[in-house]
């Protein structure tokens, strides 16, 4: 076999040109050096590996989770000529003496191996004496406890790096934000400068994030410049799903509902319909998702607060698989922010996960109410960039910012003479002077925050305070109560007073009118 990398990617795969960072991985590995690749599922990781696999003296180690995909990749890899084998449990007798034999006699090109079996008995050792062109990790974040997926057995893949030092070391996934790339590099001592991260962008998807006002109206409005197209919206409870069908169905919509709690038969049905249908709208929980390959998917809303940055990116890449221009639009307001606070709280998870979960939170905060491109936000969680990208709403549309130092001071204020006991209405009412029967009995409208924020209105005040809570400045809630108490970031901006510049609420859209959403 040549090992001009151009050769094998035609003559095996029957490509032109690799695709992205793909050319460049390839030469780096085929050099002798590690890599960490990060990519978007379908971004074509498996060429990094197989390729200077191909390239180099040796034999391709693959560790894989995936027993069912591994069988695929080898299964397609033999059609085209490659020597490739698994090495799984079931593999037994005869077979697994005869695969071994392979193995010694260096007649393979890619073996691929589940953690748990490679490192059962003596098989690392054995392995020791093989030569090896490259180990490549895929699904590497199974490493990672940060990520969903952590597997034990993938931990001790640590011990790869002392028994094979001189084979270059691939980790390879689709998932993994900062704190998961800092351990997957850290744990397989992988460099800084060996790690590729790219192809996250999918330029064609449009993100439009906004604060949830009035829900239906928004949704409404959304939809108007999506008349005759199909698209999702996401829902967090199956009730709502099943409300914001019916009321869609209503207004005149071919809408249909996507929950975990239907039939198995409806639901596919539904998923059936929406597949090959024109000009449906699914109505879905986060259930909704494996398995959708439509290609013509030209909206994803969210009504309420999607999981996390992946999930968010997740969902919203349903749409536009074809390349053709797609629209996203995600509402979110304080009731999910505490919502969400308070399963964080109340999961009964380690510490060191509801810390993890609350940091989710943050960044996902931060990517709705940025001033920046959100698409630059979006990227940068995942380590990819991108230059402002002109097809988001703050591109489109730069929100106007403000001087928010004073008011930030008043609203901390406010919530520490309250005695950090009061939620996020109260603490507005009490900013605007408001005389309720409520402020009156706990004698609020004797200190001295009481009325001080009046040259900001209600709408005002509540984004303010939104934003002061995805800064951490603020802490929602412990018990369930909605309560706003001052957190380690907001006595640290008391305490420093630098400048703090906030943006200024979107004016109110008149409900149903029609303006074309942007
Ligand atoms: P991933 O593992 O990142 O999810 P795959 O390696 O399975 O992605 O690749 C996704 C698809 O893209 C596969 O069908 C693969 O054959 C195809 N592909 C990968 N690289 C190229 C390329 N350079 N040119 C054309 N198609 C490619
Ligand atoms: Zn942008």
């Amino acid at each position: 076999m040549t090992n001009d990398p151009l050769h094998i990617l035609k003559t095996v795969y029957g490509y032109d040109a690799f695709r992205g960072l793909q050319g460049e991985i390839v030469q780096h590995v085929i050099e002798g050096n590690n890599a960490f690749v990060l990519m978007p599922t379908g971004g074509g990781k498996s060429l990094c590996y197989q390729i200077p696999a191909l390239a180099r003296p040796g034999m391709g180690l693959v560790i894989s989770p995936l027993i069912a995909l591994m069988a695929d990749q080898v299964s397609a890899l033999r059609q085209a000529g490659v020597k490739a084998a698994a090495l799984n449990s079931d593999l037994a007798g005869e077979d697994r003496y005869a695969l071994w034999r392979d193995i010694q006699d260096g007649k393979l090109d890619l073996l691929y191996i589940a953690p748990e079996t490679l490192l059962r008995g003596d098989l690392l050792e054995r392995l020791t004496r093989i030569p090896l062109s490259l180990i490549a990790i895929d699904e590497a974040h199974c490493l990672s406890q940060w990520g969903h997926d952590f597997r034990p057995s993938y931990r001790q893949l640590d011990a790869l790096v002392t028994m094979f030092p001189d084979t270059p070391r691939m980790a390879l996934t689709a998932t993994a934000d900062e704190p998961t790339r800092a351990e997957i590099l850290s744990h397989l001592q992988i460099d800084d400068e060996d790690a590729f991260i790219a192809g996250f962008d999918r330029p064609n998807i449009r993100y439009a994030i906004q604060e949830k006002d009035n829900p239906r109206a928004q949704l409404k409005r959304f939809l108007k410049g999506h008349e005759g197209e199909s698209g999702i919206v996401y829902c967090l409870s199956k009730r709502k799903t099943e409300e914001t069908a019916a009321w869609l169905r209503e207004q005149g919509y071919d809408a249909l509902a996507y929950h975990g709690g239907m039939d198995k038969a409806d639901r596919e049905a539904n998923q059936a319909r929406f597949q090959h249908g024109e000009a449906i709208i699914m109505v879905a929980t986060i259930a909704f998702g494996m398995g959708i390959d439509k290609p013509d998917v030209r909206f994803v809303a969210h009504i309420d607060l999607p999981g996390s940055i992946e999930a968010y990116y997740q969902e919203t890449g349903r749409a536009g698989r074809d390349g053709l221009p797609s629209d996203t639009m995600m509402l979110y307001g304080y009731e999910d922010i505490a919502l969400r606070s308070r399963f964080i709280e109340e999961s009964g998870a380690p510490d060191q996960r509801k810390h993890m979960e609350r940091q989710k939170l943050d960044a996902l905060l931060g990517l709705a109410e940025t001033a920046g491109c959100r698409r630059q936000v979006l990227l940068s969680y995942f380590g990819d960039h991108c230059e402002p990208c002109g097809n988001c709403d703050t591109c489109a549309e730069p929100p106007q910012l403000f001087d928010g130092t004073i008011a930030a001071q008043k609203a901390l204020s406010c919530i520490h003479r309250t005695g950090a006991r009061f939620g996020q209405a109260y603490i507005v009412d009490v900013l605007l002077g408001v005389e309720s029967d409520r402020v009156a009995q706990f004698g609020h409208d004797q200190i001295s925050t009481w009325g001080i924020g009046k040259e900001y209105d209600n709408r005002t005040w509540r984004a303010i305070l939104r934003q002061l809570i995805a800064l951490r400045f603020i802490d929602v809630d412990l018990t369930g109560h909605g309560s706003l108490s001052i957190a380690e970031g907001g006595r640290q901006f008391l305490r420093d007073k630098p400048t703090l510049m906030l943006r200024v609420p979107s004016a109110p859209r008149p409900a149903g009118g029609r303006d074309k959403m942007s």
